[in-house]
Parts: C-alpha cells; structure tokens; sequence
C-alpha cells in the first residue's frame, strides 16, 4: 500500500505543471481559462492584467490625472473636482484601487454574490496595494482603526463577505480591526437608481456609533467599503466618526467614474 501511495506521488509530481494542476479543475472565474501559469491563484494573467487603475503613475494606466481629493478622474489637472469645490467632502481623502468596470466589476461581484470565497485574498491584496501606494507614504502618523462600512442589519448572512476581506487586510497592514462601533441599523434600498436626493433620504438614520468606547475623539479612521459609486455612504459614515472627532481617510477597491 506504501509503496503505491509513493508510486503515486512520483508520478504526480513528474507529470508537467499545467497536468497537475488540471487535475484540479483550477478555472479562472472570469475567462474559465485554466490557471497554468505561475503566481495564477484566483484569476488569470490576462484578465488581472486589464483590471484598470486610477493611479495615474501605475504601469498600464491612462495617466489621466484624479482629483486628490476623492479620487475622480479627471480629464485635466486640478487641485479638486468639481463637485468636491462646491461640495467639500468631511473625509480627508479617498482612494480607490481601480475602476469599477468589467474586469474589476466582475470580480467584486463574483465574490460577493457568486460564492468564488478563493478571490478573497486577491482582494485583499489590492487593499494592501492601494494603501502601500498611495496612502501609507502621505501618512507618516499611519491610522489608529480600521472601520468597515458595515452590512444591511436585515442582512442574515453567516458570510459577510466585505468583512472578510477587511479582516485580511487589517493582519497584513498591521491596523487594527474595530467592528461593531460604526453599524446599519436600517435596512436601505440599494443606492444605484437612485437621484441624489433619494441617495440621501435613503440612508438617512441607517448608521450609528454604538457605545462611547473606544473613544474616536483625535482618531485617525481608515474607513474601507468595497465600492465607490456615489460617494453617499461613506460620506454618511465619515459624517458620525467627524462628530466624535475623528479624522476620516477611506479607502475602496473601485469607483465608479
Ligand atoms: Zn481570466
Ligand atoms: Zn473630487
């Protein structure tokens, strides 16, 4: 029996890369090309490779200058957006891995609603790369708490999937977690389609600070979601850690643009 196991063994391990992992039927999500190629863990070489970035000085991006501000592209250089001229945001700044369209977009879809839990750690590693990137170096004091905007409160779900990531990438940056203190205490209609007025009306009354502890007065807040599309929810959230005192930097994996 021993002897088979390690007849089994060698053949496996003598047969090419590419055989051996086919065997395990390792797809990736969004091509279902096979994964052959080395560091290929959740996607494809390709498919990562088209994901866009916002940064103007990553390799393969447009170049096209952001607003420094909320990190809109811009189609020329400005200090700040329009929008964050005449409307100033509370939060100090946001920054946004990439864009939130095709590849990107499927990705964070897939593994919110699609169930593919391996694309977990890839995600964090784009949290890691955007705070490495672009706002370690501008924040020399570092942060105190990482808080994640938190799920619908009607939401039975064993797997919160945002969380998950977050949880990654708080062990990685060495940030701690704070969950509980900022929560959802209404259950609100998905943002998208809704006009500006609506967005708010919506998610008026939705989050709380629960407890005094710990205290947010001098904190400095990294404030993570997933998605950036209008901006409201983190602005309602940056809104109740600004009360207690805190100052606001959030952090996304895309943006809308
Ligand atoms: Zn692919
Ligand atoms: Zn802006």
């Amino acid at each position: 029996m021993r002897r088979m196991t390690e007849w089994i063994i060698r053949v496996f391990k003598e047969l090419p890369r590419a055989a051996r992992l086919s065997i395990f039927l390792c797809r990736c999500p969004l091509c279902e090309k096979d994964l052959v190629l080395e560091g290929e863990e959740a996607i494809c070489r390709q498919c990562l490779g088209k994901i866009a970035s916002i940064d103007p000085n990553a390799p393969g991006s447009p170049g096209c200058p952001v607003c420094p501000v909320c990190n809109r592209p811009l189609g020329y250089k400005s200090e700040r957006c329009g929008e964050c001229l005449t409307a100033p945001p509370l939060f100090r700044r946001h920054v946004s891995y990439g864009r939130y369209e095709e590849e990107l977009r499927e990705l964070i879809l897939r593994y919110k609603y699609g169930g593919v839990e391996k694309l977990k750690h890839l995600l964090a590693g784009f949290y890691m790369e955007v705070y490495q990137r672009k706002l370690a170096p501008g924040e020399p004091r570092g942060f105190d708490f990482i808080i994640p905007v938190p799920p619908d409160s009607g939401r039975k779900r064993e797997f919160n999937p945002v969380s998950e990531i977050v949880k990654i990438f708080s062990k990685r940056s060495h940030i701690p977690l704070l969950s509980g203190r900022l929560v959802k205490v209404k259950k609100t209609l998905p943002q998208a389609g809704l006009t500006r007025s609506q967005r708010l009306n919506n998610l008026n009354g939705a989050f709380r600070l629960l407890g005094p502890s710990p205290s947010m007065s001098g904190k400095r807040i990294l404030l993570v979601d997933d998605v950036y599309t209008t901006g409201t929810t983190i602005k309602k959230c940056t809104e109740l850690l600004i009360k207690e005192g805190a100052d606001v930097v959030a952090m996304t994996l895309a943006r809308s643009v």
